[in-house]
């Protein structure tokens, strides 16, 4: 066989790649009709691909790449620490300097009652240790019954079993017999879907009040925890009313349930600060983090544990739980060199003070555009959802997705990558874009929905 580099022609790499690789969210027959776009390198925020066409990624990878691409110190830094010492486990009283030294810099950065981490592979992993970590916790006080973890439906929190039972997407529990037991869901605060009449205010308490009558439900001594995405990412960026998150603190804290903050997206900046929970006021006793930990250019991901949860857990012997890649060595250098440098090229706050007001105020301005029902943004990830009827706030008729998925051709067409989720269509760029690349992002995107316009209605 020929050597496959980037020499090949696409087609070919294409067909290698229909023949022998199978695709997350794919559907794999699709391949081999329309081969994959093929992505050979990336800089700042524009991808090229095999062809040689520059796009940019508003979607930061998936939605992690915080800092850009092709930052060649994480480069140099995973090179080196492959060299000193590529691979040692955390496991029976071992330890090595990049997972200490990243351990304290995110306690330093997390809210200052948390100040232990527990390492993973992956914000799925990462959830499936919160399943284990609070019924431990809740065990090992003397309160064995504490088990349920309360969701809520269209929440992302990954694909392992446990990841994809904590998430509330029907399709995902439609496949391979999930969820597992142990969850409960309560509504999503879509106001826009699912608000009716109510004001977006109302609307934001009725769904926060579900988490009270479903811990009566429950019974309180049943309930261990409720786990949410600050903002839920996956489900479409759906930005919750603004009291929303006070109602739900107020209810965990009456209730003596914990809160699991599922800060995988909107961790290292995405909202505008360090984490969603900041940007909400939110006391999490857990998060979640991964993604951006890392920009995406090494795997790693984590439990951020409140000092209450991890003194109890430490004092009750060993906590059975571990992966091979725990706090990797290589994977934690390369975490440490990217929040050195979000946090000495001040990029959150640069970002807050030029890109995040301007992108907004353009970002709003898509309400005029005919096919925009609402506009969404927080930061730097937002939406718009796309709508026949602007005044009944209508979906589509058709199948859920198909203008979407129309839209979000167009955009690959125009040089834009925007992802869709049914009639939404989603940005989460890195938090490098400037003023200009939002001017390019902007005139993409209204092209991209002129010609969707004209193709879908
Ligand atoms: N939690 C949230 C909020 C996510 O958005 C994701 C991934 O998109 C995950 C968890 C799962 O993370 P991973 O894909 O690294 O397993």
């Amino acid at each position: 066989m020929n050597k496959i580099t980037n020499h090949l022609p696409t087609a070919e790499l294409q067909a290698l790649d229909a023949a022998h690789h199978m695709h997350p969210f794919t559907a794999g027959a699709e391949l081999a009709k329309k081969g994959a776009r093929v992505i050979t390198a990336a800089n700042g925020v524009t991808l090229t691909d095999s062809d040689g066409n520059q796009m940019l990624d508003a979607m930061a990878g998936l939605w992690c790449v915080n800092i850009g691409y092709g930052r060649k110190e994480l480069a140099n830094v995973a090179a080196a620490q492959m060299e000193q010492l590529p691979y040692y486990n955390t496991f029976f009283q071992t330890t090595h300097v990049p997972a200490i030294a990243l351990s304290a810099k995110l306690a330093e950065l997390a809210p200052a009652h948390i100040n232990n981490v527990f390492y993973a592979g992956s914000g799925s992993e990462a959830n499936d240790t919160n399943i284990r970590m609070v019924r431990h916790y809740w065990a090992a006080k003397g309160k064995p019954t504490k088990t349920t973890i309360i969701s809520r439906k269209n929440a992302y929190h990954g694909s392992t079993i446990g990841g994809a039972s904590l998430g509330g997407m029907s399709g995902m529990h439609a496949q391979g017999g999930l969820p597992i037991p142990g969850i409960a869901y309560i509504d999503q605060p879509n106001w826009y879907a699912e608000g009716g009449d109510l004001s977006p205010e109302d609307f934001g308490l009725e769904r926060a009040r579900q988490l009270e009558l479903k811990i009566a439900e429950l019974g309180e001594d049943n309930v261990a925890a409720f786990i949410a995405e600050p903002v839920q990412g996956a489900g479409g960026v759906i930005v919750p009313p603004a009291t929303y998150w006070p109602e739900i603190q107020r209810i965990c804290d009456a209730h003596d349930i914990l809160l699991i903050a599922d800060e995988v997206i909107c961790g290292f900046g995405r909202t505008g600060n360090w984490f969603g929970s900041q940007t909400y006021d939110i006391r999490p006793d857990i998060m979640t983090i991964a993604k951006g930990l890392s920009s995406g250019y090494a795997p790693i991901g984590g439990s951020l544990i409140s000092d209450e949860i991890a003194d109890v857990v430490n004092n009750a012997g060993d906590f059975n739980h571990g992966y091979t890649y725990n706090g990797h060595p290589v994977s934690a250098a390369v975490a440490l060199e990217n929040l050195r440098i979000l946090q000495e090229e001040k990029i959150i706050e640069t970002a807050c003070e030029t890109t995040m007001p301007y992108l907004a105020e353009k970002w709003h301005a898509l309400a005029d555009h005919p096919l925009i029902g609402e506009t969404n943004i927080v930061g730097m990830m937002g939406s718009i959802v796309m709508t026949p009827d602007k005044s009944a706030r209508a979906p589509f008729k058709s199948d859920a997705g198909t203008v979407g998925f129309i839209c979000r051709e167009f955009c690959f067409e125009n040089g834009l990558v925007m992802r869709h989720v049914g009639d939404r269509m989603i940005i989460s760029p890195p938090l490098v874009l400037t003023t200009s690349d939002v001017d390019v992002l902007i005139e993409r995107a209204v092209k991209s929905l002129d010609q969707t316009l004209a193709k879908a209605t």
